[in-house]
């Protein structure tokens, strides 16, 4: 199953942004982290630079979560109302040496709109390829961030946090610690 490349791109951005709140320290702290957001995942159109505009960024963050924790029906509910609430109008459009990719709000649109609208777009797209279960929580003890699994076989269990390679550190000191267990005298 591949995804159109700007689906991709949504997912994966939309993903990124809901980890921001992450439990030790709000990643999206300030203007400053708002604009390095935007610029990493490839975001364009309006930017306001303001308090505003981050605090609607930041609120629609848990609204974005519980699509990775919701079953499809509730999905579906939500991805409807984000694209009703945003007069969300499908356009193909090319900007930026992109090809062609659908664009569902105007680029003056608030970004937080946008943000939401094309996640939910790219939401309708793995719904009606039926690859909900794509999305995955990190399987790290504690940490709870969302990722997207888009491996050819379905083999990616934690997130882009450095979450892999704690999870092999911990797996490499529980088999020494088995080993030097096993070789202590009883
Ligand atoms: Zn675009
Ligand atoms: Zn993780």
């Amino acid at each position: 199953m591949d995804f159109t490349h700007d689906t991709e791109a949504a997912l994966n951005s939309a993903a990124a942004l809901v980890n921001t709140a992450d439990s030790d320290g709000d990643r999206l702290a300030d203007i400053a982290a708002l604009d390095a957001f935007f610029t990493n995942y490839g975001w364009t159109g309006r930017h306001d630079h303001t308090e505003s505009e981050l605090r609607s960024v930041r609120a629609l963050r848990p609204r974005l979560r519980t699509l990775w924790q919701s079953d499809e029906d509730a999905v579906v509910a939500i991805v409807n109302a984000l694209l009703r609430d945003s007069h969300a109008l499908p356009q193909l459009v090319r900007h930026d040496d992109e090809p062609y990719h659908l664009h569902a709000t105007s680029a003056d649109a608030p970004l937080a709109t946008r943000m939401a609208v094309e996640a939910a777009m790219a939401f309708v797209d793995v719904v009606r390829s039926e690859e909900l279960s794509r999305l995955q929580i990190c399987e790290f003890p504690g940490c709870g961030n969302v990722l997207v699994d888009l491996s050819k076989n379905r083999s990616r269990r934690f997130c882009h946090a450095g979450c892999g390679n704690r999870a092999a550190v911990s797996a490499y000191r529980a088999r020494k610690a088995a080993e030097a267990k096993g070789r202590a005298p009883s």
